[in-house]
């Protein structure tokens, strides 16, 4: 019995028994289409198509969005999105395509939203059918987000909004955005509002977006352009001005520091070979027996087997630190393993991804789908993708500050 089952309520228990039988019915099995690795960087209608409908099954057998009230579309129950992760990771089914969505909108909606928004908005959301996008970010306005300079202007019982966001992930997908926008140019945190925006039903109504090509080639996130948009009040979520309170409660989220669950899928490779992940030592310890080094191969090199010892120990720290969250005397403050996770969890996989390189030596270079790349090409590619993990969701630099300032107290930067 794992450490998680031992602490279930009868309830939970009987939850978890639900959750394992129907997995084992009905997992979705391996994808007819190739997958990029990870969601943000879905550019391929059929891959989102064939994810939305995983998304959907699983909703509807009650393993996402379990702890939300059924009057928003949620399962009414307690505590138990933790155990649908728990258990959809362990039989390894594939990720969930409306991240942004469960991860981010969900929570803030639901604590901002009037209640006929939140009925009309969450069970689509939750169920993936309508993807989401977060519209924060603008070329001027990203560490510094209290800098957002679009504009909505009240006009009666609608708004006109004017503006340019920018590294929007997915919204070449969105039904809707989350958005900060500005009410008023005279003050810089008060002049904010939030807002929830039908972006794809504007789209010949002001609404652009662009594409933005990445240095992996994917086309994951996009600049969006409002010219004259009209958004009806009702979708004002909380008090004109209260925006940037708003806010904290998506980054919350968004830094996995909130108080909701978000529901999450995953652990399935996206390979054929098992041990073609990564984000593990173990897959990288494959690749050093399959590379050959001086007439031996990589694994026998003890300058690699010195940074796969180092990045296994690593690997190992990383997980006990996690289970500390579960023991309360452990925990000095509720916020510091949320706070690191982000931090230390993609820093690990960039340099996991940095040693593959020395692995594969001059090899290394040749790219993604080059026949003769080593495995596949697919650790220079994570190697890319990984620089942007790390400053998603706030730069890992700025995610210091907050831990120096909130968990250790120290004094608050300029
Ligand atoms: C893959 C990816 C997906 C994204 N998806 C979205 C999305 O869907 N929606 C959205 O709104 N945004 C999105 N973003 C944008 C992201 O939130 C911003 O890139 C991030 O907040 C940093 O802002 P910036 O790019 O303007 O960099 P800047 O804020 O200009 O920062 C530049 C550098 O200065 C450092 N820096 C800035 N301020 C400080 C400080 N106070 N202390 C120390 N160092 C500092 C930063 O760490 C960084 O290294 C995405 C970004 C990426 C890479």
């Amino acid at each position: 019995m794992s450490e998680a089952q031992r602490k279930d309520t009868p309830e939970q228990a009987e939850f978890r028994k639900y959750c394992q039988d129907w997995l084992a019915e009905n997992h979705p099995g391996r994808p007819p289409v190739k997958l990029p690795q990870g969601a943000l960087e879905l550019s391929d209608p059929a891959a989102l198509e064939w994810l939305q409908k995983w998304q959907k099954s699983a909703y509807d057998a009650g393993l996402i969005g379990c702890d939300y009230p059924v009057e928003v579309g949620g399962g009414g129950k307690d505590n138990c999105q933790d155990i649908a992760n728990f258990e959809m990771q362990k039989a390894k089914t594939p990720y969930l395509p409306n991240i942004i969505g469960m991860g981010m909108a969900a929570p803030t909606v639901f604590f901002h939203a009037q209640d006929e928004v939140k009925a009309e908005l969450l069970p689509k959301l939750l169920s993936g059918e309508h993807i989401w996008c977060q519209g924060f970010s603008e070329p001027g306005a990203g560490s510094d987000l209290a800098n957002a300079q679009t504009f909505a202007e009240r006009d009666g019982d609608n708004w006109i909004i004017n503006g340019h966001k920018v590294w929007t992930s997915l919204a070449h997908f969105a039904e809707w955005m989350i958005l900060l926008a500005r009410t008023s140019k005279d003050d810089k945190y008060n002049g904010l509002s939030y807002f929830v925006v039908p972006i794809r039903e504007n789209l010949d109504k002001g609404v652009t977006v662009r594409p933005l090509i990445k240095m992996t080639g994917e086309t994951g996130f996009n600049e969006v352009l409002f010219d004259n948009v009209v958004l009806n009040d009702r979708y004002r979520l909380d008090d004109v001005g209260a925006g940037w309170k708003v806010a904290m409660t998506t980054l919350a989220h968004e830094r996995g520091a909130g108080p909701i669950v978000t529901p999450s899928s995953g652990g399935m490779s996206l390979e054929e070979d098992e041990s073609a992940q990564t984000s593990s030592v173990y897959a990288l310890i494959d690749l050093a027996k399959q590379q050959a080094r001086n007439g031996k191969t990589a694994a026998d090199d003890p300058l690699i087997r010195d940074e796969l010892m180092k990045m296994m120990i690593r690997s190992e720290s990383f997980k006990q630190n996690q289970r500390r969250a579960n023991v309360p005397p452990l925990v000095d403050h509720p916020m510091r393993i949320p706070l690191q996770f982000k931090l230390v969890a993609t820093e690990f996989a960039q340099d996991l991804q940095q040693v593959a390189y020395e692995i594969e030596g001059a090899a290394s270079s040749l790219y993604a789908n080059d026949e003769n790349a080593p495995a596949s090409g697919r650790w220079p590619l994570a190697y890319m993708n990984s620089f942007g993990v790390t400053i998603a969701a706030g730069a890992n630099e700025v995610q210091r500050n907050i831990l120096g300032e909130r968990v250790l107290g120290m004094p608050k930067s300029k």
